[in-house]
C-alpha cells in the first residue's frame, strides 16, 4: 500500500500535488492501492475545510485512492503503543519543564553546541515515575546504533544515535507528535513505500527508530521529493501565487497540463507533453532528479497551450463557458495569443460583447453593421467581405479596421479569414 498524507492546514501547494500524483502512479505501476491519510492531529493547525478542499483537487486531477482515513481516528492506537514502548523501557516518561528545555537549549547555543536531550529523565526509577504529580511527555530512547537511510532520490544516508536523540512521541496532553503518529500509522497501514517532500529527510530515520522498537521488522522504502524552487532560485513559499494548486486553476490552467509539468520537472521523460495515464508507462522514480527543481511558468504555459490544442472542440467550447463546438474551434485559432482558459475566456468575451465603437471608425462601422445585418448567408469569408465592400463602398483601412472591430472586438488578432468559419453563423449576435 501506498499512502499521500496530506494535513488539512493550509492551501494544496503544488509540492503536495507532485507528491500525490507520484504516489498515484507507483501505486499504478506496482498494483498496490493507494490510501489517503488527512493529517489531522496537530489539532490548533487544523482549519476546516481543508480536507473537502485536498479531496476535491485530488479527484479533479484523476487520482483514484482506495481508502480515505483521518489519522485522528487512530488515537486509540497511538496510545496503545505509546504504553507499549513504556513497559519494554524503550521509551520514558519525561518531567523536563519547558523552561529547563529552553534554558538548556539556550546555553548549548551560547556555546555553540548542537543541542541535545541531556537524559535527565531517561533512568528514572519506576517509584520516581509512579509519584510524580507533575505533567510529563513520552520520549523514545534514542536508539544505541545508527540508523541507515536508503532514499530511492537521494541515495543512502546514515543518522548517529545523537542525530536522532531521546525525541518526544507523545505531548503532555496525551497527544502523539507527527512522527509517532506518522510510523504508527504507516506501520498500521502496511505502507511498503512512503513518497515525500524532502522537507521530511530528518523525520525518517526517528520513524524508523519507533518502528524497531515496536518490533516492526518490514522494510518500508522511501523517496524524498526536493523542493521547488520559485523563478528567482528562492524556496516557494506559501506567498508565491504560483505554489497555490487552487490558484493555478483559477488562472485557467488545466489539471492535465498541470499534472503534465509536475510529472515533466527535474525528471527523464520520453517526451514532453503527455497525460497521467502515459506516465504511468514509463515513469520511473530513480530518475528523478535529487536537485531542486525550479518552477518557470513560461513552460507550464506552454505545456497548457499543448493540452488545450489536444482537447475536443465541443470540450473546450464548454471550459469556456459555451455549449457549441465552433466557439472551441474559434478558440483554438486564439491559442496563438493566448496560454489559459482565462486568457480565452477573455478574448471570446470581447468577440461576443456588444461593441461600441466611437472616433473616425464610428461611421463606417455603423454602414458595416447594417450591412451585416441584412447580407444573405456567405459561405466563406471572401464573399461576405466582398459583399460587404460592394454594399458599403469602404475599403482598405476603413473597411478591415472597424469590421475587425466588430467581428472580434479587438484592434488586433487573428486573420479575419482565419475566424470568420466559426462567427458565421453567429454574426446577428456578435455585431449587436
Ligand atoms: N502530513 C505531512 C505533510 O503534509 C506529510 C507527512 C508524510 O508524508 O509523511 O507534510
Amino acid at each position: 500500500m501506498l499512502r499521500f498524507a496530506p494535513s488539512p492546514t493550509g492551501d494544496m501547494h503544488i509540492g503536495n500535488l507532485r507528491v500525490a500524483l507520484f504516489n498515484y502512479i507507483l501505486s499504478k505501476q506496482r498494483n498496490e492501492p493507494l490510501l489517503i491519510r488527512i493529517e489531522d492531529t496537530d489539532k490548533e493547525r487544523n482549519i476546516p475545510g481543508k480536507d473537502q478542499e485536498i479531496i476535491g483537487i485530488l479527484h479533479l486531477f484523476g487520482i483514484e485512492y482506495g481508502e480515505l482515513i483521518y489519522q485522528s481516528n487512530n488515537l486509540k492506537f497511538h496510545r496503545a503503543m505509546a504504553l507499549q514502548l513504556l513497559q519494554n523501557k524503550k521509551a520514558f516518561n519525561c518531567f523536563c519543564t519547558p523552561e529547563t528545555l529552553d534554558e538548556k537549549r539556550e546555553a548549548a547555543i551560547a556555546a555553540k553546541l548542537p543541542y541535545r536531550y541531556d537524559g535527565t529523565c531517561t533512568d528514572l526509577s519506576d517509584a520516581e515515575t509512579i509519584d510524580n504529580p507533575n505533567p510529563f511527555v513520552v520520549r523514545l530512547k534514542k536508539p544505541d546504533h545508527a540508523i541507515e537511510v536508503h532514499d530511492i532520490i537521494k541515495g543512502d544516508s546514515r543518522f548517529e544515535p545523537d542525530d536522532i536523540d531521546s525525541f518526544i512521541i507523545m505531548r503532555a496532553d496525551k497527544f502523539p507528535t507527527y512522527n509517532f503518529a506518522c510510523a504508527v500509522d504507516d506501520m498500521l497501514g502496511d505502507i511498503s513505500l512512503v513518497i515525500r517532500g524532502e522537507d521530511h529527510v530528518s523525520n525518517t530515520p526517528k520513524q524508523m527508530a519507533i518502528r524497531e522498537a515496536l518490533g516492526y521488522d518490514k522494510t518500508i522504502e522511501y523517496a524524498h521529493l526536493p523542493i521547488i524552487l520559485g523563478e528567482e532560485g528562492r524556496k516557494m513559499s506559501k506567498r508565491d501565487n504560483a505554489s497555490s494548486v487552487k490558484w493555478m486553476l483559477e488562472e485557467g490552467f488545466l489539471p492535465q497540463a498541470i499534472a503534465n509539468y509536475l510529472i515533466l520537472m527535474g525528471n527523464k521523460a520520453p517526451t514532453e507533453i503527455f497525460t497521467i495515464q502515459e506516465a504511468i508507462e514509463w515513469f520511473r522514480l530513480d530518475h528523478v532528479s535529487k536537485a531542486p527543481a525550479r518552477f518557470d511558468l513560461d513552460k507550464l504555459r506552454f505545456i497548457n497551450k499543448a493540452h488545450l490544442k489536444m482537447m475536443e472542440n465541443k470540450e473546450l467550447s464548454r471550459y469556456v463557458g459555451f455549449a457549441d463546438d465552433a466557439v472551441g474551434a474559434l478558440a483554438k485559432v486564439y491559442l496563438d495569443e493566448a496560454s489559459t482558459l482565462k486568457e480565452l475566456r477573455e478574448k471570446l468575451a470581447a468577440v461576443f460583447a456588444p461593441k461600441v465603437i466611437e472616433g473616425e471608425f464610428a461611421e463606417p462601422a455603423a454602414l458595416l453593421r447594417e450591412a451585416i445585418m441584412q447580407a444573405p448567408y456567405c459561405e466563406t469569408y471572401d464573399a461576405f467581405k466582398n459583399h460587404l465592400m460592394v454594399q458599403t463602398g469602404l475599403k482598405g483601412k476603413l473597411l478591415f479596421k472597424p469590421l475587425r472591430l466588430l467581428l472580434s472586438g479587438a484592434e488586433h488578432g487573428p486573420e479575419l479569414a482565419d475566424i470568420y468559419p466559426m462567427l458565421k453563423d453567429y454574426l446577428g449576435e456578435i455585431v449587436k
